[in-house]
């Protein structure tokens, strides 16, 4: 059994402490904006100590950074620039955040709870990639020309083509598992098209949003076109929404609020796309690989200690296979260490709160209580929003932990009869964000990925993305696409333009 690690945390670079210091609950024309709405605290997961206190924005702050927004976008000091303008900044933008990833890989770790080299080669990393991408599709905003057919007055003539043109301030949201990523997917395709945009990261992890705010205006980002706000979904997130001047909201979290924002939306017409919750099955089939099975579901399921929206929920196996592949997740799991984020020799690390730790205790509880056969990993630390590895076996299809999105370092294993009902189950959910199958056989994989009602279907691996491969959910799991060529669309109006000549 995996022991909690003892190795203790790395050093905070002094540029981490610095940072937080500057922080007032805003981040507006360039400059950081004191909040004076009720104070909301920023916690260390791993020990539940506070790291810092923010006011939260009132409505009236919320409508001035909106307003910053607008004028921005009008004043055209960034959405008027030349493509290759807009590129070379945002690629700029890059550099930046490329030099300074230890010091928001930390940042990050501390505040949210997850591995140091999770924040580091993912979060940190991962979003300089995704920048660049982004960058790189601002010079590639194109229309298209019509020969139309129009014939009135007899004899006329006319050329038609659309021009594509920024939608103007948009409302991005994020949540709290991948602040400083998702805040990129988020900023990027807004800053590509020309667009302004106003970032509410979640209250509970705030610090990575404002740095990047920073480093924005440094890389030569005008002032005004990457605002921040923080605070809660109630007040600083539906003032967000709600406000006439938001033209588009890119929103990522949970399913419940993503239709509490789209009724919001609704009002000013706004447009709107949803990144929501998944409940995601991976199906193993019989001729499987269980050398690759075991390490791949255990990376897809506690990947950052299973708070991941993609991350594999309800895996059905063949039961040929369901005994080997029981053992070998439950070797997996009991020999994971537990410890800090800032810990590099922890494995698995604390949930991101006290709240959200209970949430997930109770499922596991509901589960037992209903019968189910639970493995569970190394014991928790003493201190912090720990939960260990779980492994939940035979648990009814409806027994909430199998229908309901747990987020935390749980997963459900099913023997199932045949390939059929293993799609059945895993369709069986209102949630349709990813999957996975495994399988050394290629017809079948591709007989089976067209059944499967998700956004994202992995062969032989689950929860890798990359920016030129689209991601988004179905049913339940949202409506929308980000990443891939198309991924600025959301952000651009279309204008037809019909010359008589
Ligand atoms: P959450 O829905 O509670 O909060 C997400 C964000 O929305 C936060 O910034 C919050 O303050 C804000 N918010 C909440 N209510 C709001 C409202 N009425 N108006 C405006 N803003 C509001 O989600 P969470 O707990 O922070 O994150 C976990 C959830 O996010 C999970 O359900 C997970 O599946 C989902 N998620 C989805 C994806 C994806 O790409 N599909 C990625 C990561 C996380």
């Amino acid at each position: 059994m995996g022991a909690a690690s003892s190795t203790g945390r790395i050093e905070l670079l002094e540029d981490v402490r610095t940072s937080i210091g500057r922080i007032r609950g805003a981040f507006i024309d360039g400059q950081h904006v004191a909040a004076s709405g009720p104070p909301l605290a920023v916690y260390d997961p791993s020990n539940g100590g506070e790291i810092l206190s923010i006011r939260e924005c009132d409505a009236a702050l919320v409508d001035r950074a909106v307003q910053s927004a607008e004028r921005a976008f009008r004043d055209g000091r960034w959405s008027k620039l030349r493509p290759a303008d807009r590129e070379r900044i945002l690629l700029r933008f890059a550099d930046v955040v490329e030099s300074h990833i230890e010091e928001l890989a930390q940042l990050e770790s501390w505040n949210q709870g997850k591995s140091i080299h999770i924040a580091r080669a993912v979060d940190a990393a991962g979003s300089v990639e995704f920048m660049r991408y982004y960058a790189g599709l601002a010079t590639k905003i194109t229309g298209q020309t019509f020969d139309v057919s129009i014939a009135v007055p007899p004899g006329a003539r006319y050329t038609a083509f659309t021009r594509l043109e920024p939608i103007g301030v948009v409302a991005g949201i994020t949540p709290w598992n991948f602040p400083l990523a998702i805040g990129v997917w988020k900023i990027m395709p807004a800053l590509a098209a020309g667009c302004s945009i106003v970032l509410k990261p979640s209250e509970i992890t705030p610090l990575t949003t404002f740095r990047l705010a920073e480093l924005a205006l440094e890389a030569g980002v005008p002032p005004g076109v990457f605002n921040v706000i923080n605070g809660t979904g109630a007040i600083a997130g539906s003032a967000l929404v709600s406000h006439p001047l938001v033209r588009k909201i890119s929103f990522t979290g949970s399913t419940l609020a993503g239709k509490t924002i789209a009724k919001l939306a609704a009002e000013n017409v706004t447009r709107v796309s949803l990144e929501l919750g998944g409940k995601n099955p991976a199906i193993v089939l019989a001729d499987a690989d269980l050398n690759k099975v075991a390490p791949g579901l255990l990376m897809g399921g506690l990947f950052n200690s299973g708070q991941v929206c993609a991350a594999v929920s309800r895996i059905y196996v063949e039961r040929p296979l369901f005994n080997e592949l029981r053992d070998a997740l439950a070797a997996g799991i009991k020999t994971m260490s537990l410890g800090p984020g800032l810990d590099p020799t922890a494995q698995i690390n604390p949930l991101v709160s006290a709240q959200h730790k209970a949430k997930v205790e109770r499922h596991i509880e509901a589960a037992t209580a209903a019968g189910a056969q639970i493995l569970l990993g190394a014991p928790s630390p003493s201190e912090g929003f720990y939960v260990a590895p779980h492994l939940v076996i035979g648990a009814d299809p409806q027994n909430p932990i199998q229908s309901e999105e747990v987020f935390g370092p749980v997963m459900s294993l099913t023997p199932v009869d045949s390939a059929h009902e293993a799609i059945a189950l895993s369709n069986a959910s209102r949630y349709g964000l990813a999957a996975s199958l495994w399988t050394e056989s290629l017809t079948r994989g591709l007989q089976i990925v067209p059944e499967i009602q998700a956004g994202t279907v992995w062969v032989n691996s689950h929860v890798p993305l990359d920016p030129a491969m689209p991601f988004g959910g179905v049913k339940q799991s949202g409506y929308g696409r980000e990443f891939g060529d198309k991924a600025l669309e959301p952000y651009l109006e279309t204008k037809s333009v019909c010359i008589a000549h």
